[in-house]
C-alpha cells in the first residue's frame, strides 16, 4: 500500500486548510492537503469580515481574489421594524482593513485551494482522513479515496481545519457540546433579478424578523442573494410543506424583503442547518493543532466564522514553523488563549444578541460615536485589541451601556 511522507498533513482543503498549509509552505516545508469532497462543493459562509484580509494576505491569497471580483462589503447594516443600524468599516476604533468581500463558498474555497496549488501545496481531493495513528510527535494518517483504497501519510504535523466533519476530536473522543442553545437555519440562493430597485442593494443586511428570529441578506455579485431565516427549532416547527414552501411562506411574512424576493426563481432547493455550535477541551496536542471550525463554532450572526478560521490557522501556521526548526511551543498561551479569546468575545455579542442586549444598542436613539467606532472594530473582526473597551469588557460592558441607554432612554424620552 502507497506510503508519501511530509512535513505537514492539513485535513480539509476550506480556508483554515488552505490558509495554514500555504504559509506552512511559504517556509519551506512540504504540505500536503487532504480534503474529503471534490472542488467546487458548497458550504455556507458568505459573509467575511476585515479581519480575515490580514490571514488572507499572509496566505499570499490576495491577488487572486482581488482577480476574482467577489462583491466587496464596506459595513454591516442590522434592521429592525424599520429603523436601521448602520456600521462602516471606515468608522472603527482598531486600524485595520476597512472592507472586505461577500463570497459563494464554493468558488472562493476552490480559488483558494487552487492558489495554494498553484504554489506547490498538493491538494488530494475525494480523499478522506479515516484514521490517525500517533507515535510522539508523528504520525501515519490513513486515508481511503471514493473507491475505498486505502493509502497512508506519514507527517511530522498535522493541521486538523476538517470544519464540520471534526476529524481529530470525532477519532480521539474529544468533542464537548457548546454552551450555546441549539439553532436552526433555513436558506438559499436567490435570482436577485429586482434588486437595484430597492435601497442599497449589494449591502448585506441583518433583519430582526421577531425575538430570538433573524435573517440574513448576502447580495453576491453574479445577481444572486444568499437569504437565511436562523433561530429556536419552535419557530420553524410551526411551518409545514417543502423546504421551499416553508421558505416561500417566510419570505412573504417579512415586510423588509417581501417585496424584493416574492417569487422569485431559487438557485437550489432551500437547505436545513441546525445544531451547529461543538468545542473541545484543547485545540492542540502532541503533534497536531486544531484550527478552524473544529476549535469552535458559535452562530452565524456576526459572520465571524471564516475570520476565526483564517485567523486561528495564521496563528497555527506559525507555530507549527517555530514547532519544526525545533523551538518549543507553549500551546496554551500562544494558540489556545489566543484563540479563545476571539471565541469569547464573539460568543458574548452572540449572547447579547440573542438576549437582545444589542438591540438596545444597536436601535437606540442617540448613539455614542465613539462607542459605535469600537463596536463596530468588533464587528469587523478586530477582537485582539484590548485598547478597545468593547473587547476588553466584552461581556459586562455591553450590559452596562444597555442599561445606560434604558435608563436615558426613561429619563429623557
Ligand atoms: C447557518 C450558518 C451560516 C454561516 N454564515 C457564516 C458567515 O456569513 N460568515 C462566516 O464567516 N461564517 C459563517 N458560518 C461559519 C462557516 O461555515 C465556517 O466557520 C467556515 O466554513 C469554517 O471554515 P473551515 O475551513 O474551518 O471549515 P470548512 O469550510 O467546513 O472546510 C473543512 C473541509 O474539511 C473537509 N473534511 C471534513 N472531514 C474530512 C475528512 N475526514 N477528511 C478530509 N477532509 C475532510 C470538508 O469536506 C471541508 O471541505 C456559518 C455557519 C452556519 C452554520
Amino acid at each position: 500500500m502507497k506510503t508519501e511522507k511530509v512535513d505537514v498533513l492539513v485535513i480539509g482543503a476550506g480556508p483554515s486548510g488552505t490558509v495554514a498549509a500555504s504559509i506552512i509552505h511559504q517556509a519551506g516545508y512540504s504540505v500536503k492537503i487532504v480534503e474529503k469532497l471534490k472542488f467546487p462543493r458548497f458550504v455556507i459562509g458568505e459573509s467575511l469580515l476585515p479581519r480575515c484580509m490580514d490571514a488572507l494576505d499572509e496566505a499570499k491569497f490576495l491577488p487572486a481574489l482581488q482577480e476574482w471580483g467577489f462583491q466587496k462589503k464596506f459595513g454591516a447594516k442590522f434592521v429592525k421594524s424599520g429603523s436601521i443600524c448602520d456600521f462602516t468599516f471606515e468608522e472603527q476604533h482598531t486600524p485595520g482593513w476597512n472592507w472586505t468581500w461577500q463570497v459563494q463558498r464554493a468558488d472562493f474555497d476552490k480559488l483558494l485551494a487552487d492558489t495554494a496549488e498553484s504554489m506547490g501545496v498538493p491538494v488530494q481531493y475525494e480523499s478522506t482522513v479515516t484514521n490517525i495513528q500517533f507515535e510522539g510527535e508523528n504520525s501515519t494518517t490513513t486515508i481511503a479515496d471514493k473507491d475505498g483504497n486505502e493509502s497512508f501519510i506519514e507527517a511530522r504535523f498535522i493541521v486538523d481545519g476538517s470544519g464540520y466533519g471534526r476529524v481529530i476530536p470525532k477519532l480521539f473522543g474529544l468533542d464537548k457540546p457548546s454552551q450555546l442553545q441549539p439553532r436552526k437555519a433555513l436558506f438559499a440562493h436567490i435570482k436577485d433579478a429586482r434588486r437595484t430597485q430597492f435601497d442599497e442593494p449589494n449591502r448585506i443586511t441583518a433583519i430582526v424578523h421577531k425575538p430570538g428570529i433573524w435573517i440574513w441578506v448576502i447580495p453576491f455579485a453574479d445577481g444572486t442573494t444568499s437569504v437565511g431565516y436562523v433561530g429556536e427549532h419552535a419557530f420553524f416547527s410551526s411551518l409545514s410543506g417543502t423546504n421551499e414552501e416553508q421558505f416561500r411562506t417566510l419570505l412573504d411574512a417579512e415586510p423588509y424583503i417581501q417585496q424584493r424576493f416574492k417569487d422569485s426563481e431559487l438557485v437550489f432547493d432551500p437547505k436545513i442547518l441546525e445544531s451547529w455550535s461543538s468545542t473541545t477541551d484543547k485545540f492542540y496536542g502532541n503533534g497536531y493543532v486544531l484550527t478552524g471550525n473544529v476549535t469552535e463554532f458559535l452562530d452565524p450572526i456576526f459572520s465571524s466564522g471564516v475570520t476565526l478560521a483564517t485567523v486561528s490557522s495564521q496563528t497555527a501556521a506559525k507555530l507549527v514553523i517555530r514547532k519544526l526548526r525545533g523551538e518549543e511551543i507553549d500551546w496554551e498561551k500562544e494558540y489556545m488563549e489566543p484563540t479563545m479569546q476571539g471565541v469569547n468575545v464573539f460568543r458574548s455579542y452572540v449572547n447579547a444578541w440573542y438576549e437582545g442586549t444589542l438591540d438596545t444598542i444597536f436601535f437606540s436613539k442617540n448613539p455614542d460615536p465613539n462607542i459605535k467606532h469600537q463596536i463596530c472594530s468588533v464587528l469587523a473582526g478586530y477582537v485582539w485589541d484590548q485598547s478597545n473597551p468593547y473587547v476588553k469588557n466584552h461581556h459586562n460592558g455591553l450590559e452596562r451601556l444597555a442599561r445606560f441607554i434604558e435608563f436615558s432612554e426613561k429619563t429623557n424620552p
